[in-house]
């Protein structure tokens, strides 16, 4: 974990998800190793994300006697901000498997950079649950802001935010707007370009994930 990270954010700074991450911003990497890439970086990222979910006693019975070992105390929900956010899924029910994914349908309007919403459905026990929502880029910050307040209006109390990439202004805006969630990132970028994507980055994280580019 980096000690200099804003607050509210941690930076992951483990050498495997460095050495992955390196691999995703280099612009040889085609779409097939881009999505291993990915895979294998959510999995990382929700192993630091999840550290501080509460654990309550679970007995199980081992072989020769009693164990009283942990269970999760609440449900996790993962929720990927589409369509980017789904390339995080499937390396996080690797390690979750037992976990509800919500969907948050988010466009972003290529004049304002603002988002729009399309499409919301979450599962009915968002109060109970500790929250996981997913994009791999946090660039301007408003689609998070939009999510995590579409998450709040429907009853959800604990969110965590998980990316791989941010930067200065994609953290400001959301923890100004929602200092209540923390963020886990693999890197903060030095800066945003004119189209609102981070610099230097990753490019375009849904195209490349999806084979959509150019
Ligand atoms: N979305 C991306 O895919 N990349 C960026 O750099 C910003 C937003």
């Amino acid at each position: 974990m980096s000690a200099n990270a804003p607050a509210g954010v941690t930076v992951v700074d483990h050498p495997l998800v460095q050495v992955k991450l390196t691999q995703l911003r280099d612009e040889r990497t085609g779409s097939g190793e881009f999505r291993a890439r990915l895979n294998e970086l959510s999995t990382l990222m929700i192993f630091e994300a999840t550290r501080s979910l509460a654990t309550r006693v679970q007995r199980v019975e081992t072989p020769l006697a009693p164990y009283d070992g942990r269970a999760l105390a609440r449900p996790v929900v993962v929720a990927p901000i589409l369509r980017a956010g789904l390339g995080l899924i499937e390396g996080m029910l690797d390690l979750l498997p037992d976990v509800s994914v919500a969907h948050i349908g988010m466009f972003r309007n290529e004049i304002t950079h603002r988002p729009e919403s399309y499409y919301f459905r979450a599962p009915s026990h968002l109060a109970d649950a500790d929250v996981i929502l997913v994009d791999p880029m946090l660039a301007t910050g408003f689609s998070a802001t939009g999510a995590v307040t579409q998450l709040k209006e429907a009853g959800a109390t604990s969110i965590r935010f998980v990316c791989l990439v941010t930067c200065p202004q994609g953290v400001e805006q959301l923890r100004t707007a929602h200092p209540d969630v923390e963020i886990f990132t693999a890197a903060v970028d030095p800066s945003l370009n004119e189209k609102a994507y981070i610099v230097p980055g990753v490019g375009d994280a849904g195209d490349r994930y999806f084979g959509t580019a150019g």
